[in-house]
């Protein structure tokens, strides 16, 4: 690859220069990004990356998603990052549902269970979640970032871009010195809501389809901009024997018709629990509310406290009795699921959640899903008869030559992403572009797919249902029952 400088920005409050040369940036510090990084850097590119936030892992830390649903295909870097973690005390753990869950009760709630086979995670019908310590995933991230060779800049913003000739030229970027410009052969894009592929100019999509764009089965015949619902999650810890409860108060000002009980539950490893209120911002409020949006939800979410300790106490049976628990952490990011998705080379659509990694006819697959259809509740959710297989080419935009998109805004329909966006997918997405940006560098738009799947299969990629799909797995036992 061609080495370039990085140089000033032109633009009068330019504090920082950027001195040393890349061959590819990548922007945005989640799933998506890590993945990519780490596996151009492993292969030789000289990679920077570039995160607004204060640290690695974006929605999995930051917005307290500290958990990998079960899902088939999520090998190589994020099963690397599990044995990592294992090698900490308390810091993940597999976990299965609740034996003294009741479909009465709003919530789901999970416990942590000693079993370590990673395999018994890769299934969404069989298959265990996984819980983790969201601030040793960061550690854990930062070190692998660090002994990949990739130099990164946190607590620094993407701002705009220069595009000639159908390739990004340059990135300016915000930092605490102020501006800087970035140069790199290739850029990829993992900001989630996809700035770059905006700013760049590349088509998108957002919210539903209609049937008339890639005949979906169930895509609404007069689509509304409706989006998955966003959620603030927190973390709670049990009281001691002999402290009194404290109930939280409710915020006087706050829209209770907006605040719905219904929760989704993971036991932190140290026993903690993570409660994600699924119903308490549309994701189109949240959309619109735009910068506002976390600290209507910081009130919603105490008044979810409040009404779960209220009517969930000691005196209900709850298994949890939460009024002998207290909020100990609120996350700083609002988890938000879908927003803005690229129109690419390929749009990954219902057909092909459908038809199965058998019945797809794709040869660039290079990632491996099997996630439910899952609106929660803002539209209608199914699961899926197995498998299926994400194309290399969703990661590619039409417009412009030196970027790739690999994150939950890659190019999907509404209900493909439904589907994909799950954190360890979106890792293994972000693998395969940074495994393509250092097979094929400026050329990588003229990938050879099987060179890519090879160096994928290498890095412990499983593009297979035996090596991927915990049902196709002959010498393991599930541990929870097939849900369906
Ligand atoms: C509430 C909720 C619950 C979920 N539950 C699960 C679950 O149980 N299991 C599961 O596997 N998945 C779950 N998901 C989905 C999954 O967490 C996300 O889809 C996935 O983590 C997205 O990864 P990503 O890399 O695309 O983006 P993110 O992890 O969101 O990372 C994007 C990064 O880009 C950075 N960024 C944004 N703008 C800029 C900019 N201008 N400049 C620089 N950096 C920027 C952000 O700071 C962030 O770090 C959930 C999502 C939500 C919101």
């Amino acid at each position: 690859m061609n080495k370039r400088n990085t140089s000033i920005d032109e633009t009068k409050n330019t504090k920082d220069v950027l001195e040393d040369t890349y061959d590819v940036c990548v922007v945005g510090g989640g799933s998506g990004r890590f993945g990519a990084a780490v596996a151009a850097a492993r292969l030789g590119a000289r990679v920077l990356l570039v995160e607004a936030g204060r640290g690695l892992g974006g929605t999995s830390t930051w917005a307290g998603v500290n958990n990998y649903e079960p899902v088939a295909g999520a090998t190589g870097l994020p099963e690397e990052v599990y044995h990592r973690l294992r090698e900490i005390p308390n810091a993940v753990a597999l976990q299965c549902r609740r034996e003294s869950h009741r479909p009465e009760w709003f919530w789901g709630g999970f416990d942590c269970v000693p079993e370590t086979d990673y395999r018994l995670s890769l299934s969404r019908r069989g298959g265990t979640p996984i819980t983790f310590e969201p601030e040793t995933l960061n550690q854990v991230m930062l070190d692998m970032v660090a002994l990949s060779g990739a130099t990164l800049l946190l607590q620094t913003r993407f701002k705009s871009l220069n595009r000639q000739n159908g390739y990004i030229q340059s990135i300016v970027v915000e930092g605490s010195n102020g501006n800087a410009v970035i140069q790199a052969d290739i850029f990829i894009d993992s900001t989630a809501g996809i700035y770059l592929a905006q700013a760049a100019g590349c088509q998108m999509a957002i919210g539903p389809e209609s049937p008339s764009v890639y005949e979906e089965p169930s895509a609404p015949e007069k689509p509304d901009l409706v989006l998955n619902n966003a959620s603030l999650c927190y973390r709670i810890t049990p009281l001691k024997k002999d402290e009194p409860s404290q109930i939280q108060s409710l915020p006087t000002d706050v829209d209770l018709n907006k605040v719905q009980p219904v929760t989704s539950i993971r036991t932190y490893p140290n026993g903690d629990l993570n409660m994600n209120p699924i119903h308490m911002m549309t994701g189109k409020e949240a959309y619109e509310l735009g910068e506002k949006a976390h600290e209507i939800a910081q009130k919603r979410i105490l008044a979810h406290s409040h009404i779960l300790q209220t009517r969930y106490g000691a005196q209900n049976e709850s298994p949890f009795s939460f009024d002998r628990w207290r909020i100990v952490w609120v996350s700083p990011m609002l988890g938000v699921r879908e927003t803005h998705r690229l129109v690419g080379q390929y749009v990954l659509r219902e057909q092909d959640l459908d038809s199965g990694l058998r019945g797809q006819v794709h040869d660039d697959v290079i990632a491996l899903a099997d996630h439910s259809i899952d609106f929660h509740g803002a539209r209608p959710s199914r699961e899926l008869p197995g498998p299926y297989g994400i194309p290399f080419r969703c990661l590619l935009p039409i417009e412009v030559d030196n970027l790739l998109v690999a994150c939950r805004g890659a190019s999907f329909s509404s209900i493909g992403a439904s589907s994909s966006r799950l954190s360890r997918t979106m890792m293994v997405l972000g693998q395969a572009a940074g495994t393509a940006v250092a097979l094929f560098g400026t050329d990588v738009h003229r990938f050879d797919s099987e060179v890519l799947k090879s160096q994928l299969r290498k890095d412990g990629v499983a593009l297979d249902l035996k090596t991927g799909y915990l049902d196709a797995m002959d010498d393991i036992v599930p541990i929870a029952k097939p849900r369906w």
